[in-house]
């Protein structure tokens, strides 16, 4: 019986999923969600109900379109598949409750925020007040329920009562947006431009206020690490490309030097203090020496590699929703 239900949950995703597609297709094209049936980009030929069963369509037709066989956008399978499985794990572990419908419309505009940023390098505003709205909503009731402690203030002599739980929401909230406008301006004073769009602080306010400012900090955190695993290949490889040997090497030396760092203070070889000092200055200088090149090289280059961070702060948030 549960497993025929999980099944449900996650058809419901697919369908979504599905739906999730025409959002993201019309957010950027200004259409109506609902009005204008489905028609294929290419021929604008209109699609028939078959044409449009999540997956199974794109696998049958092969990813080419019925009418004029041109390639049907993998975007599509993979936003029906995600959403189904983001659906079925959190029915997996919610069941059917009111934290199952709040997660899983936070799940589905964590979707609809990933992909315009992947795509279009956007993220549309309402997109992220929706979100911050639910959070702050889903936090009054105290739905998560993490902690069931309340705090008491006294406003106009009225006695209030409210969950801890929307304290950390509205402080998450504001967390967000403070943290990640702070990163993005520092560059500004070394190379005259932000690190990133804005787009991010609006993303970070509202998982703030989603998940509260606890979790916030374990999102960031989490964020960074997912985001260097597929930068710094990325960067390495650019370096290795433009020839800029003293950077790649040094930015080399600095990696494996911290990792020898790391497991020499597991194996305890820093007995004397002033080994363990020496070290950290060695390593200190080269990370500065790598600093200074980085801060050179993006100073006269035009067009530096763009990667969005609001994919990688989306995924952290997926992973500490399930954990
Ligand atoms: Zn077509």
């Amino acid at each position: 019986m549960e497993i025929l239900f999980c099944v449900y949950a996650f058809i419901f995703g697919l369908c979504f999923g599905s739906f999730l597609n025409v959002v993201v297709l019309r957010g950027f094209s200004g259409e109506s969600i609902v009005l204008p049936p489905s028609k294929c980009p290419h021929c604008k030929h209109k699609l028939a109900w078959y044409d449009n069963i999540p997956v199974l369509s794109f696998l049958i037709l092969l990813g080419k379109c019925r009418y004029c066989k041109q390639k049907i956008s993998i975007q599509y399978p993979i936003v029906e598949l995600a959403t189904g499985l983001l659906f079925l794990g959190l029915f997996y572990k919610f069941g059917l409750s009111l934290n199952f419908v709040f997660c899983a419309i936070a799940a589905c505009l964590f979707v609809v925020m990933a992909v315009c940023d992947i795509k279009e390098k956007v993220i549309f505003e309402i997109h992220a007040y929706l979100l911050a709205l639910l959070g702050l909503i889903y936090n009054f009731f105290n739905i998560p329920a993490e902690t069931l402690a309340k705090v008491h203030f006294s406003l106009f002599g009225q006695m209030i009562t409210i969950n801890q739980s929307f304290i950390y929401s509205v402080l998450g909230l504001i967390a967000g947006v403070i943290i990640m406008e702070g990163l993005a301006r520092i560059p500004k004073f070394f190379i005259g431009k932000r690190a990133f769009g804005e787009g991010d602080s609006y993303i970070a306010g509202a998982l703030g206020a989603f998940f509260g400012l606890p979790n916030l900090i374990v999102i960031l955190i989490l964020s960074v690490l997912f985001q260097s695993l597929i930068v710094l290949p990325m960067y390495f490889y650019k370096l290795f490309k433009a020839k800029d040997f003293k950077l790649l090497s040094a930015l080399i030396l600095l990696f494996a030097m911290v990792i020898l760092f790391k497991i020499g203070d597991y194996a305890g070889v820093f007995e004397s203090t002033g080994f363990y000092f020496f070290s950290v200055v060695l390593l200190v200088l080269i990370g500065l020496y790598c600093c200074k090149r980085i801060f050179c090289s993006v100073k006269t280059e035009n067009n530096p590699t763009y990667l969005p961070f609001g994919p990688a702060l989306l995924l952290a948030a997926v992973v500490v929703m399930f954990v």
